[in-house]
């Protein structure tokens, strides 16, 4: 199997090898794993050739250094020798390659933005560019230079900007009570609802985000304490959101607060850094032999639901080096009763996980206790509902822990898509014992007669009766059919890379279309 661990510098999509949009990865050899990384970057070796100097790195100079042997590439004004990663690029050296000598940031952000290189090469960094290279303009900017920074319950001035980017930008005010202090927020979008909405506040530093293709930031420093609870109210026609605190002492403010750096500007999600709070471990039970499924429970004074499809990102020190990796979360078990939608509960996240006996992150997360945190980033993914709620048949292809995004779509396709006629769940496993929730699934099937599901084994015992083989053209062909002629159609792909890769191609071959295809990637 093939399964590599991050890279601190990504590999960009190509169209030819990675036809499900992801990122191609090449064995790395023996002795060249993120944990060999680490340590040698904690070897005390000298990575950069300048015995810990850290210079001002011109242009010219970057340009100079693009070989393998040789190879400086820029990150946000930060320049790294990353010579010494080359063999431990699970991208390979020849991703890492193209942006050598040059500025590298556009081809991080496009694939990986969550890795966190900062850390992952620290012992790489040769110093800051002499001149920052120009980046990429964003579409619309930041308005904080324009802002007052002491916010004083005026709404902020804004920075002139084009009429079109002044429609859209959403802005806020705020007022009090003697006991609490609501925060509005006016989108300016008239389809809102709570997954958008992300608020965290803890120490009286208040984070109120609003994401879609863009993110709008409210983030200040309190003037004032206020209690752990927070709620979130929101009118979904009209676009407004508040965000109610609840004052610790019943004492009139004069100001909302400080206004943080990023406090008050819309740019595009991409380019918004990801948050992190601190969850706590609530539970831990097993799914199967090897998998399984923790509970985190998410601080009081946080509002966060993960959309349908989406991953969050898990970060954890190990041996000294922030090491992220993405998940998925998962509802606590499959309801059977889909007549209406489940109720949120905002406060727990599900992780299935399968723990690799020789895996970095996983053996790390096998040893967290019952009471330990962890910190959780904000969901990040490319799925959108709109894709399965005009279908009137819908294919999900899950190759072991591929099943997890599984879990939410099958929940929301059953329970809120009027048209789905079937729903057919194709699950790779080696043995019968990797299979999970298995019963549950069963059970589904039994409950609902628009729902299949088909277990496929690569290495099943001998009495197995079902299907066996791994994911190929024929099996394809066989299991993923249209109920009608013109019937439309979604399939849904998710497991190692290969797996999705290979399917896609095979269902391509077979006449689906790129929009009749979703691939679940980081
Ligand atoms: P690693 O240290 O990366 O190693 C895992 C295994 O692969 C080990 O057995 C190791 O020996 C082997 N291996 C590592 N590198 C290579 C290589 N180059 N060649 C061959 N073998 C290699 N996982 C879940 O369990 N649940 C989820 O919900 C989930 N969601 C995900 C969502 C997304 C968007 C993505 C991209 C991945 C998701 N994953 C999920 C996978 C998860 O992110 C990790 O990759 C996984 O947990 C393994 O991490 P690790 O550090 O423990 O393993
Ligand atoms: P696994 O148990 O190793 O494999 C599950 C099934 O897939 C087995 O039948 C296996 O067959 C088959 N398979 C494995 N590699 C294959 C390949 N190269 N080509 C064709 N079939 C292959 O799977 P796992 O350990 O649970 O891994 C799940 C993978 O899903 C991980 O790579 C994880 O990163 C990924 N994942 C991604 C997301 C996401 O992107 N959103 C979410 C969750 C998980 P064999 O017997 O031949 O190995």
């Amino acid at each position: 199997m093939l399964n590599v661990p991050p890279q601190a510098f990504p590999a960009p999509s190509s169209q030819q090898r990675v036809a499900a949009g992801g990122r191609a990865k090449v064995p790395l050899k023996p002795g060249r794993s993120l944990m060999d990384w680490i340590r040698l970057t904690k070897s005390g070796r000298d990575l950069t050739g300048l015995k810990g100097r850290l210079i001002e790195v011109t242009e010219d100079e970057l340009a100079k250094h693009n070989k393998k042997e040789d190879c400086w590439i820029c990150i946000r004004g930060f320049v790294y020798n990353v010579t010494p990663y080359m063999e431990y690029h699970p991208g390979g050296e020849d991703e890492l390659m193209k942006a050598a000598g040059a500025d590298g940031t556009d081809l991080f952000d496009q694939v990986h933005r969550w890795v966190n290189y900062e850390s992952m090469l620290k012992e790489c960094l040769v110093g800051r560019m002499a001149v920052k290279p120009i980046a990429a303009p964003k579409e619309i900017s930041s308005t904080l230079s324009e802002e007052k920074k002491q916010l004083n319950g005026m709404l902020p001035e804004k920075k002139v900007l084009g009429a079109s980017a002044r429609d859209l930008t959403p802005s806020y005010d705020w007022f009090q009570t003697d006991s609490l202090i609501t925060i509005v927020i006016y989108t300016k979008q008239k389809d809102m609802n709570a997954e958008l909405v992300i608020v965290d506040c803890e120490d009286k530093r208040l984070r109120g985000e609003i994401v879609d293709d863009h993110s709008y930031l409210v983030e200040v420093d309190l003037d004032h304490a206020v209690q752990e609870d927070v709620a979130v109210n929101i009118a979904e026609k009209v676009g407004k959101v508040e965000i109610i605190l609840k004052k610790k002492d019943n004492i009139h403010w004069k100001m909302l607060g400080q206004a943080l750096e990023s406090h008050n500007t819309f740019i595009k999600r991409t380019e918004r850094g990801l948050f992190y709070r601190k969850c706590k471990l609530v539970s831990k039970t097993e799914v199967t032999h090897d998998t399984k499924l923790l509970c985190l429970m998410l601080p009081r004074s946080t509002h966060l639901c993960v959309p349908v499809g989406q991953h969050i990102y898990l970060k954890q020190t190990i041996a000294g080096t922030e090491v992220v990796k993405p998940y998925t979360p998962v509802l606590p078990f499959l309801p059977l009763d889909f007549k209406e939608p489940p109720r949120h509960d905002g406060a727990h996240l599900y992780l299935m996980i399968k723990m690799y006996s020789c895996g970095l992150f996983t053996q790390a997360l096998d040893h967290l206790q019952i009471g330990d945190y962890i910190s959780v980033s904000n969901p990040e993914g490319n799925f959108k509902k709109s894709q399965v709620q005009t279908s009137e048949d819908l294919f999900l292809l899950a190759a072991g822990t591929g099943f997890t995004p599984m879990v939410k779509l099958l929940n929301f396709a059953l329970t809120e898509v009027g048209c789905l006629r079937t729903v057919r769940l194709i699950f790779f496993n080696k043995t019968e014992d990797d299979i999970l929730w298995r019963n549950q699934l069963e059970q589904l099937a039994l409950k609902d007669e628009r729902f299949e599901v088909q277990f496929i084994l690569s290495q099943p015992a001998k009495d197995w009766v079902g299907k066996q083989g791994k994911i190929s053209s024929s099996l394809l062909s066989e299991c993923v059919k249209r109920s009608r002629k013109d019937s439309k159609v979604l399939i849904c792909i998710c497991g190692p890379t290969p797996f999705t890769e290979q399917g896609v191609q095979y269902l391509k071959d077979l006449g689906y279309s790129q929009e009749e295809i979703h691939t679940f990637t980081a």
